[in-house]
């Protein structure tokens, strides 16, 4: 009766690559991971939504900016349409579904776009001002503190209203995407956390698939992930 979870990957020249870490969380909440290989079929793509119980949206290269309006310009790392189209669609047919979706990093990003938002190509440049957001810290520990919103379904998963978080991109949300709501932010305003106002539907901009295991917190973002993906589940059985 476990949710069904899946899990996007990068792909690679002859494979394809996500860190391990996300299943472990997925699978410490109670969920079964499953990862998904890119794929442009779109009767496959609808064939993963129909079964997915809840999409985790990972983290990885940056997107290409066509896809929210923009010429690539100084600073854009690499990027792969190939998965940017994947991940796209896949979301838009969860959210059409009212299927619980968790946005991580890039993941954020993405569910920004497929809500019809923008992108920051690169912080360092059209943000000169902002934090360091590439830290130096290992992964596993926290570097920037980020405020969250009081109303929000992100603060009331947390149980706190601020909290440090690692951070480990060069890009970010800039106009958001219909329907979604900026409700954690940096000291510099840039956006770490959006939300839909119905259903679970939320992306966060640091990484908690490598925090949970020392910042319990962080935990209970995978828990109430997975049992929002539970309560779909009941539901399309009942
Ligand atoms: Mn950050």
């Amino acid at each position: 009766m476990n949710p069904l979870i899946g899990i996007t990957c990068g792909q690679e020249q002859e494979g394809y690559s996500v860190t391990r870490y996300y299943s472990e969380a997925i699978q410490r909440a109670g969920g079964i991971p499953v990862l998904l290989p890119v794929t442009g079929e779109q009767i496959l793509i609808e064939a993963y939504a129909n079964k997915l119980d809840g999409l985790l949206l990972t983290g990885g290269d940056d997107l290409d900016p066509v896809l929210f309006g923009e010429e690539p310009l100084r600073g854009l790392g690499p990027v792969d349409p190939d998965r940017d189209h994947f991940e796209l669609e896949l979301c838009k047919l969860l959210l059409v579904n009212g299927k619980p979706v968790l946005g991580i990093c890039r993941g954020m990003q993405v569910l920004n776009v497929a809500c019809g938002g923008t992108i920051y190509q690169d912080l360092v440049r059209q943000l000169p001002e902002s934090l360091e957001h590439r830290q130096r810290a290992p992964k596993n520990r926290v570097s920037h503190q980020v405020v969250l919103d009081s109303s929000s379904l992100l603060r009331g998963v947390l149980k706190t209203s601020a909290l440090r978080v690692n951070s480990f991109h060069h890009q970010a949300v800039k106009d958001l995407g219909q329907g979604l709501k900026a409700v954690a932010k940096a000291s510099d305003g840039v956006i770490e956390g959006v939300e839909k106002e119905t259903g679970f539907v939320l992306g966060v901009q640091w990484h908690p698939e490598r925090l949970w295991q020392d910042y319990e917190e962080q935990g209970r973002l995978f828990a109430a992930f997975v049992k929002a993906a539970l309560r779909i589940k009941k539901e399309s059985c009942s």
